[in-house]
């Protein structure tokens, strides 16, 4: 029943035991704000919603920091290629603070859409500069730094235990980066701050000691924010697994070397990708899929979710849109099902207990979705426990599912005028024994997609 995760760390599921009592310090590497996030993106921030909902769903306090990238994030994670920012900014004519804000803006949007719980803690890489710049000083002082043509280095052959994450083969993978950085000693060394930049006209710049003013590498922001907001150790640090060899690689580097040597995170959690045709989903071309061009194909962010939900977080999601299809007419129908239930019912919590033990283990066992959603069908189709009771539970599990049954409730009303006019004619002519009539006007209701049904006190419609 307690909550076990899988650590890539040890490459296992672990019992989940906070640093602190009930607490949980949860990191979350957010978005680069250059462009829309594509669903690939989204499944990683649906993933940590499941985590974190799950957290509170299992009691503890979870404080949730997530960062947004607006500078210093090249196109390859290892300091080569393009300026991400620049890049965006070239595409759109804008400066690169402009795009940086409309791309937060639409990020927040989405996450909405998808009904992820908001971060606790949204922090701005461009608005801790100050941070960064003292954390590589303790670097620089400790003596794992070098200054090489205009940049600050992070040397990593300081460090016995570099790659543990990754468990990379440092001798293996020498020959195998294709972009050199002739300025670096090592090939897995990278950039900790930047003054002499490839990128002439980088507008994002601030003072520092190392000469001219500059900017942070990519890696080196997450170690700063995580660590003011969060603490010198914490629980939990979650991402995609493209984070694993590089950024998060990197990310410990530093924030142990700083922080002497001392375990930085607990619990390394990362969710596989959602994969079209084989490969991974990117920006750019026909793979690049957002959430506004599910909603234009008719699926709502919703349907997408609960696509998700479908498969383990740790397991390659084969995206088509004949898969989403059918997630889309599943939800349909719990919709429906869940708004069908009659809250008159008698309750029993002990009824309750059996499926709400299962679900919770389910979920429990390193968030095990699809079988928790599994749980919620079995609920609906159980002939031995009340409508009460299973409207209880369903409420219960969405508190982690986020299918927003709650929300139902209201548009449970929204009936077309023309349907309840053809109930109220039905109902006058069943009064009148006019029961030709009565079937005819059902008729009429059936062809609008409602179904009418006789109660106690009049009657009552449903859609089809
Ligand atoms: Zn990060």
């Amino acid at each position: 029943m307690s909550l076990t995760l899988y650590n890539t760390l040890s490459r296992t599921k672990e019992n989940f035991v906070p640093l602190k009592d009930k607490n949980v310090g949860m990191y979350a590497c957010g978005p680069t704000v250059y462009n829309y996030m594509h669903i690939g993106n989204l499944r990683s921030f649906l993933f940590e919603d499941i985590l974190k909902r799950t957290l509170l769903f299992d009691s503890f306090k979870v404080k949730h920091v997530m960062n947004i990238t607006d500078v210093g994030h090249l196109t390859s994670d290892a300091d080569v290629g393009e300026d991400k920012m620049l890049k965006g900014a070239r595409r759109e004519g804008k400066t690169v603070w402009q795009i940086a804000d409309f791309y937060t803006k639409a990020f927040l949007d989405d996450i909405k859409k998808m009904n992820l719980l908001p971060p606790s803690k949204l922090c701005k890489a461009t608005d801790h500069i100050k941070e960064q710049i003292e954390m590589i000083k303790v670097l620089e002082k400790k003596g794992y730094t070098y200054f090489k043509g205009g940049n600050v280095y992070f040397d990593t052959s300081k460090l016995d235990d570099y790659g543990k994450l990754a468990q990379l083969n440092l001798r293996a993978e020498t020959q195998a980066r294709v972009e050199k950085d002739l300025n670096k000693k090592n090939p897995h060394d990278f950039v900790l701050w930047f003054t002499k930049s490839k990128f002439q006209e980088q507008e994002m710049k601030w003072p520092s000691s190392w000469g001219k003013a500059g900017y942070p590498g990519w890696h080196i922001e997450c170690s700063a924010m995580a660590t003011k907001y969060l603490g010198k150790q914490f629980d939990i640090h979650c991402g995609g697994i493209d984070h694993i060899p590089v950024h998060h690689t990197n990310e410990i580097a530093q924030s142990e070397a700083a922080n002497s040597k001392k375990p930085w995170v607990k619990y390394w959690l990362h969710n596989e990708f959602l994969v079209l045709q084989r490969e991974k989903m990117a920006k750019s071309g026909e793979n690049f899929i957002t959430l506004s061009t599910l909603i234009e194909k008719g699926i709502d962010p919703l349907d997408y979710r609960y696509f998700c939900l479908g498969t383990h977080y740790r397991k390659p999601l084969m995206f088509s849109y004949e898969a989403l299809e059918g997630a889309k007419a599943a939800r349909k129908r719990l919709n429906e099902k869940f708004l069908e239930l009659k809250k008159t019912d008698t309750s029993s919590a002990a009824k309750q207990k059996k499926y709400l033990d299962t679900f919770t283990n389910d979920i429990n066992d390193d968030l095990n979705t699809p079988k928790a959603l599994a749980v919620a069908w079995d609920v609906l189709k159980e002939e031995n426990i009340t409508d009460k009771d299973k409207h209880s539970l369903l409420l219960k599990f969405d508190k982690v599912l986020g299918l927003n049954l709650k929300a139902l409730k209201k548009e449970k009303l929204k009936i077309p005028a023309e349907v309840k006019k053809l109930a109220e004619l039905r109902l006058v002519a069943r009064n009148n024994k006019d029961w030709k009539k009565a079937d005819e006007l059902r008729g009429r209701i059936k062809e609008l997609g409602y179904v009418v049904g006789d109660t106690k006190d009049g009657y009552e419609i449903k859609k089809e």
